[in-house]
């Protein structure tokens, strides 16, 4: 695997602190390819027993929000806890945990042209192969994972096509995957933006710290840029606004669980 030419975030997990010192951490993790490996069907991508431990954990003692382009009850069901934050659908459907008055709906005028231009999708690319086209509610993704790369072309045709119908749709590309999403500026960095300001945390106070490995987090990442750590997981991209990087899933659990370990609590009395 590339190393991009950035700084181990295990080897610079004391500086982490350090930067964040006096303010409160909070974590914006992604699911797919961050907390779990990426998988050759979507609904594989099953959470270890022994990782869902380690984000509760986390969550007992800072701001845990699970960030991912998957629908919210999906996400939901995949992480199992209701000590964390879900923005799901790229931050369209953010959810605080039980009892929390946090709840968001962005897009719910772009569903219709969504659902249709699934249908399109559906009707269009029936023949190829290994495709997978899941609606989400707020996005509809075209997985190409399985699809033999002489059909790909083929793929991304039809997909620009049908996204050519719909003004209120905006395609992006992803890993191995099409996302259809609403035509708004909304990202995953607007809704952890917008999470904080819910919950009156100011810049000042906190010390967001983001995970992820897909382009979607690059917007996670420029939304804190120069006041939170940013960590780009896995292989390497020729561009990316992160500080720090982690090879995979194996690596972001071994950093998250120094956060829990009392090595990381320096403020403790005699600590
Ligand atoms: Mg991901």
């Amino acid at each position: 695997m590339d190393r991009p030419g950035l700084p181990s975030a295990l080897e610079h997990f004391e500086d982490i602190v350090e930067q964040g010192s006096g303010r409160d951490l909070t974590f914006f993790v992604d699911y797919d390819g961050t907390l779990v490996g990426l998988t050759m069907r979507p609904e594989l991508a099953v959470m270890p027993e022994d990782a869902r431990a380690l984000l509760a954990s986390l969550a007992e003692r800072h701001l845990v929000c699970v960030l991912s382009g998957r629908g919210l009850d999906d996400l939901r069901g995949l992480v199992g806890l209701d000590s964390v934050y879900y923005a799901a659908n790229h931050g369209h459907e953010v959810e605080g945990p039980w009892g929390s008055p946090i709840h968001l709906r962005l897009g719910c005028e772009f569903r219709a042209a969504l659902s249709a231009a699934a249908q399109e999708l559906q009707q269009q690319l029936a023949r190829i192969e290994g495709l997978i086209i899941e609606s989400k509610g707020f996005s509809v993704a075209v997985h190409y994972r399985l699809v033999r790369p002489s059909q790909r072309g083929t793929v991304e045709a039809a997909v620009k096509k049908v996204a050519g119908h719909y003004d209120e749709i905006r395609l992006r590309p992803g890993k191995l995957v099409y996302e259809f999403r609403p035509a708004t500026e909304w990202d995953k960095g607007k809704a952890l933006l917008w999470l904080l300001e819910r919950l009156d945390l100011a810049p000042g106070e906190v010390f967001p710290i983001c995970l992820g490995d897909d382009l979607t987090d690059e917007d996670a990442f420029a939304a804190v840029d120069g006041w939170g750590a940013t960590i780009v997981v896995g292989e390497a991209r020729a561009v990316t606004r992160a500080n720090y990087w982690l090879p995979g899933p194996r690596e972001v659990a071994d950093f998250l669980a120094l956060f829990v370990q009392p090595v990381a609590c320096k403020s403790s009395p005699g600590g």
